[in-house]
C-alpha cells in the first residue's frame, strides 16, 4: 500500500432523503481516515438526479444535521449540479474514442432480456444490461437518433479492455490488491437523456479533480470500484485508494438503511438521543462489523 501525501478524503452524499445513521458511519469513517494522516475530509453533494435530489431544502436539512452531530469537512462544499460541462467534456472524449454507444432499451426490455439470458422468469435480484444495443448497425444507430428516440449512453466494456487491459486497484482494508476486468463489467450508463451524468461518471470525473487519493464509502459500492477503475483508466485519471467500509446493520443483520426514516437524524434527535450517544453508536458499529446496537421503539 502506498499512501499519498498529503492524504484526501471525502464523503458524498445522494441527498434523496434525511441524513440517516448510515451517512454518520460514512462520514466519520471519511474523516478518520483523514484525520489518522493528517489530510483532508472533502464533501460533495452527489445531486445530479433532478427527479430524486434537487430540493434545496433536502441539502439544506442534511448540512444542518451533520453541523449539529460536529462532523467537520474541509474546503468548499462541491455540488454535482454545478459540474455537468466537466461531465460533458469526459463523455465527449470517451465519445471520440469510440467507447460509447446509445442504448434506446426501456428499462421493461432490460429486465426481459436479462431475465431471458438467465432463465429466471420471476426477475433475477440486481439484474444487469445484456448489450442489446452494443450490435447495433449504424444506419439504424443514425436513423434512431435523428428520430429522436430517447436514448441513453452507454460505455461499450470490452473495448475499454482493448484499450486499457485489466488494470488493477487496491483497498486498504482485508481486500488487498484487486485486478479489474473491464469485460465482465456492466456496460453501464454514463448519460441519460434526463441527467447530464451518471452516478458512475460524475464521482471518477469528480474524485480525480478534487485530489481526493483515499475513496472511503460503504461495501455496497464495492461492485461499482471496478467500473471506476475502468473509467479512470480511459479517462486517463490518477487513481486513488479505496476502504470500503461495512453498512450499518441492526442486531439481527439487516442493514439500517432500509430504515432510513427510523434511524433519520431528526428522528432520533426528537427521540432524545443527544450527538455523543449517536456518534458513540456509530463507533462501536464501526468497530463490530457494522453491527448497531441502537433500540428503537
Ligand atoms: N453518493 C453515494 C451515496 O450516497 C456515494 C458515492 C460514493 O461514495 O462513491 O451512496
Amino acid at each position: 500500500m502506498s499512501l499519498c501525501f498529503p492524504v484526501t478524503t471525502r464523503f458524498a452524499p445522494t441527498p434523496s432523503g434525511e441524513l440517516h445513521l448510515g451517512h454518520i458511519l460514512a462520514a466519520q469513517e471519511a474523516r478518520r481516515l483523514a484525520d489518522i494522516h493528517g489530510g483532508r475530509c472533502l464533501l460533495r453533494i452527489e445531486d445530479l438526479d433532478a427527479n430524486r435530489t434537487r430540493d434545496p431544502a433536502v441539502v439544506q436539512q442534511m448540512l444542518e444535521d451533520l453541523a449539529w452531530m460536529g462532523l467537520r469537512f474541509d474546503g468548499e462544499i462541491v455540488r454535482q449540479s454545478e459540474r455537468t460541462i466537466a461531465y460533458s467534456a469526459a463523455l465527449d472524449k470517451l465519445r471520440t474514442m469510440g467507447l460509447l454507444y446509445p442504448c434506446f432499451c426501456s428499462r421493461s426490455e432490460i429486465r426481459a432480456e436479462w431475465e431471458g439470458m438467465f432463465r429466471a422468469p420471476h426477475g433475477a435480484p440486481g439484474y444487469r444490461y445484456g448489450g442489446r444495443c452494443r450490435t447495433l448497425p449504424p444506419d439504424l444507430i443514425e436513423e434512431k437518433l435523428a428520430r429522436g428516440v430517447p436514448h441513453a449512453w452507454r460505455i461499450n466494456m470490452r473495448r475499454v479492455q482493448d484499450v486499457i487491459g485489466c488494470p488493477t486497484w487496491e483497498d486498504i482494508g482485508s481486500k488487498g490488491v484487486q485486478r479489474c476486468v473491464p469485460a465482465s463489467c456492466e456496460d453501464v450508463v454514463l448519460a441519460r437523456k434526463d441527467a447530464p451524468a451518471s452516478y458512475h461518471l460524475a464521482v471518477v470525473v469528480d474524485d480525480a479533480w478534487q485530489g481526493v487519493n483515499l475513496v472511503s464509502r460503504g461495501e455496497d459500492l464495492l461492485e461499482s470500484t471496478p467500473v471506476h477503475r475502468a473509467l479512470q483508466g480511459v479517462l486517463a485519471l490518477p487513481v486513488p485508494l479505496y476502504a470500503h467500509h461495512a453498512l450499518l446493520r441492526d442486531a439481527s443483520g439487516r442493514r439500517l438503511s432500509k430504515r432510513e426514516q427510523a434511524c433519520s437524524i431528526r428522528a432520533l434527535r426528537k427521540l432524545g438521543f443527544s450527538r455523543q450517544q449517536l456518534m458513540e453508536i456509530v463507533r462501536s458499529a464501526t468497530k463490530n462489523g457494522g453491527r448497531c446496537c441502537l433500540h428503537l421503539p
